[in-house]
């Protein structure tokens, strides 16, 4: 058995399994005996995506150089040498970078997305000046779900460019930040109750609405904890 097959057949398992069960060898040696028999006949799968370097999140957080990601449906099925997965997969789609790094999304772990909207209005000042003189007024003079939804869209679109998948955001009308993420098909952890609190008096259509936050433990941690 070639190097490259028994790698591959290790990682189309791990992915789907929990460790430690009975369910771990079971899968394994299904696996294993399916794969048996499927040498020099490539399994069918949805798409192949290539890069110069795959950045991984395993447990030891391996850097593949010309590696290969397989995916059949919303699953990752396997990733290594761009040389194994090809011996092993025949995808539907492919797409190949000979000059990108392939990695899982980036983070934004604080965010008031629609304040994309607010960009330029005021810079060069310090944080109180900034958020006392300009933006509370600007602020009170245009949120609303409307503002909130496409200032939403807009970052969400500037965050994908950059590879951020998953953002943390606290502002006002947090249905329609969710209503972005979703459209986008982006992650988000959303929560406005705080928002809410702080500003409590300024903004008459928040005092109107119900506090809704799924999330709202967020929201506070990161405007306290500094
Ligand atoms: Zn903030």
């Amino acid at each position: 058995m070639p190097a490259s097959y028994s790698l591959s057949v290790e990682q189309v398992s791990r992915p789907v399994l929990p460790h430690g069960t009975g369910l771990l060898t079971c899968v394994f040696l299904s696996s294993l005996l399916t794969a048996q028999t499927q040498v020099g006949r490539p399994e069918p799968l949805d798409a192949i995506y290539t890069a110069r370097y795959i950045v991984t999140m395993d447990p030891s957080r391996r850097l593949i150089e010309n590696g290969a990601v397989a995916v059949r449906g919303d699953s990752i099925v396997a990733v290594g040498r761009r040389s194994d997965i090809d011996k092993q997969y025949q995808a539907r789609q492919r797409l190949d970078r000979p000059d990108a790094i392939l990695m899982p999304g980036l983070i934004n772990t604080h965010t008031h997305a629609a304040m994309s909207l607010l960009r330029g209005i005021a810079d060069d000042l310090t944080l109180q000046e900034w958020l006392t003189k300009y933006i509370f007024p600007a602020e009170a003079k245009n949120v609303t779900p409307d503002f909130v939804l496409w200032g939403t869209r807009l970052a969400c679109l500037e965050m994908m460019l950059s590879g951020t998948t998953t953002f943390v955001d606290m502002y006002y009308f947090e249905d329609r930040v969710a209503q972005a993420a979703k459209e986008a098909g982006m992650r988000g952890v959303l929560g406005d109750r705080r928002f809410a609190q702080i500003h409590r008096g300024l903004y008459p259509a928040i005092q109107e609405r119900p506090a809704h936050c799924g999330h709202r433990s967020a929201a506070r941690h990161l405007h306290e904890q500094r």
